[in-house]
C-alpha cells in the first residue's frame, strides 16, 4: 500500500529535519580484523577461513596491527579524539551469518570520539558535520535467500552462508545529529558520504565501493516543529549502498514523516529499507534505544592501548587530503572554478585523473567523462564508475583521435561500442572497420567524384568563396561512411583546385 506523502517543500516549511548517518566502511587489510585469514573480494564462497572467523569454540581473535592503525588515519582525519585506551566488547545477537552469535566491536570505549568532517555543498559553502565516533568491529558474513522473490528470504526455499566475510574489519562513523540541515539535509548527506568517501580512499584504508559493499549506511530521520524542539523519533534506514539511495532516502522519510505527523499521526522508531524498484522505504522492525544487546567488554581481548608517539608517527606520513588534491589537480590540469565544480559534481574527478594518467589530456578527459559518458550514466541510472568502461579505454579513445586514426562521429561510435561490451577501443575500431581514412587514394577518388558531381561548387571555391566546403566534405563523408578526416578532405579539396 502507497504510504501518505507530503510535498517535500511543503514538508521542510513545516518542519525541521535531524538527519543522522551511521556509515559501514569495509578497510582493505590484506587478512581480517582477529585472524590471519586472507580476504579477497569475489572469491570462492567459504575458502577465506580459519577456526576463528568461524566461530569455533576454542579458538581465540589476535588484533590485526594495521587495522587499528587505518582507525588512527581515519581518526585523524576525522579531528578525532583518538583514546589512549580502548576496549572491544561483545555485541550479542542471533543470526546465520554471525557464527560467534556476537559481534566483536566497541561500546563505551571506541577508539575514535568526538571529531567532525567539513563538507563542501553545491554553492560553495562549507557544512560542519559533528561525528560522535568513529569504532572498530567486524563484519559478519553473507547470506543467500534462494527461491523467493529478489533475494528476500520471504518465500524462499533454502538459504546459503558465505563466511569469507565474517571477520573483515570494518571501521563503522557515527555522526551526532545534524542539525540546521533544512531542506539540504539530503544534499548535506550526500556531500558528507563522497567527502568521506574521498577521504577514506586517499589514506588507502578502503575501495570505498558502495556497489561492492565497502562503504553502507543507515539514515536516520526525524522531524520536529522547530529547531528550537526537543529532538523527534527517528527512523533508521538501514544498508543504504548507494549516495543516491541516501539522498532519495531521506527525501522520501522526510515527505513520509511530514504527512504522518500532520496527519496528527505518530512516527515509529523502526528500522526501514530502502527499496530500489520502488523508489520507497519499507518498514522493518521495530526498535528501541534499549535493544539489548547485552555488550560486555570481550574478555578474550585485552584493552587496545595508543600511545601518544604511536599516532605521532602515524600523523607524520598522513598522506594528501582530498580537498588538498582537488586544489593541485585543478592547477595542474588549468580548470576554472566552475569546471572543477561541475567535474566535482560529477563524481568524476578520481576517472579524469586515471584517464590523465593513461595518457589523455585533462580537457579531453573532462569532455567524455562530463559529456557522453555523464548522459549515459544518467540514461542507465548508474555512477560514472559503474559503466562499463576504463579510464583506460577512455584515454585510448583519445590517443586514436590526436593520431587522426578517429574524428569526433567514429569516436563516439567507438565508445558506444565498448560501452555494449564490445570490448577494448581497438577491438570494436578493428571489429567495425571504424578507422578514419587513412588510404589517400580512396580519399581521392573520393574527393574527385564530389568536385565532379558539384560543379558550381567548384566555380564558387575558385573564386575564393569557401562557405560550400561543407557540402564537399559532406558528400566525401557519406561516400566513406564517416570515416574521412575533415581537415585531410579539405586538404586535398585545395590542392586540387590550386
Ligand atoms: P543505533 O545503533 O540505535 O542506531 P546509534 O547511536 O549508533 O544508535 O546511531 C544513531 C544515529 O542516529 C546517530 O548518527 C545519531 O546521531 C542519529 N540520531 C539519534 N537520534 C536522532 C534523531 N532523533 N533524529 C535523527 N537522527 C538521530
Ligand atoms: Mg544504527
Amino acid at each position: 500500500m502507497a504510504e501518505k506523502l507530503m510535498k517535500f517543500s511543503e514538508a521542510v516549511k513545516r518542519f525541521d529535519p535531524v538527519i543522522g548517518l551511521e556509515t559501514h566502511v569495509e578497510l582493505c587489510t590484506n587478512t581480517k580484523l582477529f585472524c590471519p585469514a586472507h580476504i579477497e573480494f569475489g572469491g570462492e564462497p567459504n575458502t577465506q577461513l580459519t577456526p576463528v572467523s568461524l566461530g569455533l569454540p576454542g579458538s581465540l581473535p589476535v588484533i590485526n596491527e594495521t587495522a587499528v592503525d587505518f582507525a588512527i588515519k581515519l581518526g585523524l582525519a576525522l579531528h578525532c579524539e583518538i583514546a589512549e585506551w580502548s576496549q572491544f566488547a561483545r555485541k550479542n545477537y542471533f543470526y546465520p551469518d554471525m557464527p560467534r552469535d556476537y559481534q566483536i566491536s566497541q561500546y563505551d570505549k571506541p577508539t575514535n570520539g568526538n571529531g567532525y568532517l567539513d563538507v563542501e555543498l553545491d554553492d560553495g559553502s562549507i557544512f560542519r558535520v559533528p561525528i560522535e565516533r568513529a569504532h572498530i568491529e567486524d563484519d559478519a558474513g553473507k547470506n543467500t535467500h534462494v527461491g523467493g522473490a529478489d533475494g528476500r528470504i520471504e518465500g524462499a526455499d533454502h538459504s546459503l552462508v558465505d563466511y569469507n566475510r565474517a571477520g573483515v574489519p570494518l571501521i563503522e562513523i557515527v555522526t551526532k545529529p545534524i542539525e540546521g540541515a533544512g531542506e539540504r539535509a539530503a544534499e548535506i548527506a550526500g556531500a558528507y558520504m563522497r567527502t568521506l568517501r574521498d577521504i577514506v580512499r586517499a589514506l588507502g584504508i578502503s575501495h570505498a565501493r558502495m556497489e561492492q559493499g565497502n562503504m553502507r549506511a543507515d539514515v536516520n530521520v526525524s522531524l520536529r516543529n522547530k529547531p528550537t524542539d526537543p529532538l523527534g523519533t527517528r527512523s533508521e534506514t538501514k544498508n543504504v549502498n548507494s549516495f543516491r539511495g541516501i539522498e532519495k532516502t531521506i527525501v522520501y522519510e522526510i515527505r513520509r514523516q511530514a504527512a504522518l505527523l500532520s496527519d496528527g499521526g505518530e512516527v515509529l522508531q523502526e528500522t526501514r529499507h530502502w527499496d530500489e524498484a520502488s523508489q520507497t522505504t519499507a518498514g522493518g522492525r521495530l526498535k528501541t534505544d534499549a535493544d539489548d544487546y547485552r555488550y560486555f567488554p570481550d574478555p578474550d581481548l585485552v584493552m587496545l592501548h595508543i600511545t601518544k608517539e604511536h599516532i605521532e608517527r602515524i600523523a607524520k606520513d598522513m598522506p594528501e587530503m582530498p580537498r588538498e588534491r582537488r586544489n593541485r589537480l585543478q592547477g595542474e590540469w588549468k580548470f576554472s572554478d566552475l569546471e572543477m565544480r561541475d567535474v566535482i559534481n560529477a563524481d568524476a574527478l578520481d576517472l579524469i585523473e586515471d584517464t590523465v594518467k593513461a595518457g589523455a589530456t585533462a580537457s579531453g578527459a573532462k569532455k567524455w567523462w562530463l559529456g557522453e559518458l555523464s548522459r549515459e550514466a544518467n540514461a542507465k541510472g548508474v555512477s560514472l564508475e559503474e559503466l562499463p568502461i576504463t579510464p583506460a579505454d577512455v584515454a585510448e579513445v583519445e590517443k586514436l583521435i590526436a593520431s587522426g586514426k578517429l574524428n569526433d562521429k567514429l569516436a563516439k561510435k567507438t565508445v558506444s561500442g565498448v560501452l555494449a561490451g564490445e570490448g577494448t577501443p581497438d577491438e570494436v575500431v578493428k571489429k567495425h572497420g571504424y578507422e578514419v581514412v587513412q588510404d589517400t587514394g580512396a580519399l581521392e577518388a573520393a574527393v574527385d567524384k564530389a568536385l565532379a558531381d558539384n560543379p558550381d561548387i567548384v566555380e564558387k571555391l575558385k573564386s575564393g568563396n569557401m562557405k560550400p566546403m561543407g557540402a564537399i566534405i559532406g558528400a566525401v563523408m557519406r561516400a566513406t561512411k564517416g570515416q574521412a578526416d575533415a581537415k585531410a578532405v579539405s586538404g586535398l579539396v585545395m590542392k586540387k583546385l590550386h
